[in-house]
């Protein structure tokens, strides 16, 4: 009987087991960097900043050199890569760009982030790190489909301590901004801290995000990890802070390079790699106004708040040993509305048939079995739709620096760039190519009123304040 027991009990335990290897479902690990830029990277041709993780992680996966995000700022730029919807058509675009301390709303519940996808899929969700969807209760991630959250609802620079650099030979004023809220960082939806020491919050995260895989690595799990670095103001734990070539940023961006080092090894470490699917890329391109507390989008011109290719297009990098191929190179259009769609399908999720989604399905990219997928990319600030990209044609309708006073300018003949053979925009070709002007005037207005503008969230304020 006692033996009986025993075979019994074991029998159990290897159907499980059996069980729960048989679930195929991959664990998803999206990265995103704050204000990341193209050229920031090592394996994007950096020449001092040291990221040995980052390109080792390329080199055992895919890199993307035609990456987008899908917005130039933060808050869009989120919303587009949770909902693989244009910031127009969830209504996360307005004046003022993002939300702030006093925004009433944030990404509208009608809105189905990968998070709430993935959770009818079974999976564990875990958001670490900065948000930007909303600040209000009711806006928390805890409810937008994210079981545990660790990190700040907005960014580093809106909490008390200064930010801009506006003269790189000036030191930053000294003591707090006057005035200005304190940064909450919250577990859940409880303020667990204020202001918190910005200099070890990629530590913190980082042993959030692993712990966060040790107790879920029986289970399928998705992990967003949105780094609030290397966006201003930067901070560097004392084992990074004064190390790199490039200075304060340089050490700033390595310890985010060592927290995805770790990061990978956990999953090593866990024997789970084969079974998961890691996503770095960055929000929106470097903030050029921050100078050398800013990146640098490489060869690729402006930054952070403006359609040239520097706002939107960022290192992406995608690594699933055993399924993405090592050290391939991929020149495919891919953009952060895709991640939605692709982890779908990598998934099995199931995607409400009314939902119009403007990421596309990628995973056959990224998996191998086809080279291109997407043709075209959209380039918005707020609701105006400034320039369209078609295979490697570019035409700008509508240009403005980033941060600059000027209203922007709307072109009677629109800028054409050969954007492949001149990825720096620095040749206008609209004289020489009419018919490819006309095509994309074509394509733009046809874009331009395809989708009926919501309400702007953004531009929704708290009463008396
Ligand atoms: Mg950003």
């Amino acid at each position: 009987m006692r033996y009986a027991l025993i075979f019994l009990v074991l029998l159990l335990a290897t159907e499980t087991a059996r069980s729960q290897k048989s679930d195929k479902r991959p664990n998803i690990i999206v990265i995103l960097a704050d204000d990341m830029g193209y050229g920031d990277l090592g394996c994007y041709g950096h020449p001092t900043i040291s990221t040995p993780e980052l390109d080792k992680m390329a080199a055992e996966g895919m890199r993307l050199t035609q990456c987008y995000a899908g917005a130039a700022v933060c808050t869009p730029s989120r919303a587009a890569l949770l909902t693989g919807r244009f910031p127009v058509r969830t209504g996360v675009y307005g004046k003022g760009d993002v939300f702030r301390q006093n925004s009433a709303t944030g990404l509208p519940h009608k809105e189905i982030t990968i998070a709430e996808m993935l959770k009818e899929k079974g999976y564990a969700t875990a958001i670490i790190g900065k948000w930007h969807l909303g600040s209000v209760k009711e806006y928390l991630p805890v409810r937008q489909g994210f079981d545990y959250w660790f990190g700040t609802p907005y960014s580093n620079d809106m909490g008390r301590v200064f930010t801009t650099r506006i003269d790189p030979d000036q030191p930053f004023p000294a003591g707090p901004r006057a005035g200005a809220p304190e940064l909450p960082l919250f577990r859940n939806d409880e303020i667990i801290e204020y202001e918190p020491d910005q200099r070890y919050l990629t530590k913190r995260y980082t042993e959030e995000v692993i712990k966060f895989i040790r107790d879920h690595k029986n289970q399928p799990f998705f992990t967003y990890y949105a780094s609030n670095f290397p966006h201003t103001p930067l901070y560097a734990s004392p084992d990074f802070e004064g190390k790199s070539k490039r200075g304060i940023y340089g050490d700033v961006v390595s310890e985010l390079d060592w927290s995805v080092g770790q990061i990978i090894q956990e999953l090593k470490n866990q024997g789970i790699e084969d079974n998961t699917l890691v996503i770095f890329t960055s929000d929106n391109g470097p903030w050029l106004t921050q100078k050398d507390h800013g990146g640098s989008a490489g060869l690729l011109f402006e930054g952070k708040n403006s359609t040239y290719e520097g706002g939107m297009r960022v290192p992406g990098i995608a690594w699933w040993p055993g399924r993405i191929k090592a050290n391939v190179t991929s020149t495919a259009l891919f953009s952060a509305l895709d991640i939605f769609p692709t982890i779908a399908r990598i998934t099995g999720s199931k995607i409400p048939g009314n939902l119009e989604l403007d990421g596309m399905d990628q995973s056959e990219l990224l998996l191998g079995t086809r080279t291109s997928i997407r043709t075209e990319i959209f380039y918005y600030i707020n609701e105006t739709l400034q320039a369209v990209r078609q295979g490697r044609w570019k035409a700008h309708f509508v240009t403005h620096a980033s941060y600059s006073p000027e209203p922007p300018r709307v072109l009677d003949v629109p800028l054409l760039y050969d954007i492949e053979a001149d990825p720096g925009e620095k040749y206008d070709l609209a004289r020489h190519k009419p018919e490819i002007v006309k095509a994309l005037t074509e394509l733009y207005n046809q874009a331009k009123n395809a989708i009926p503008l919501p309400e702007p969230e953004i531009e929704k304020k708290l009463p008396g304040r």
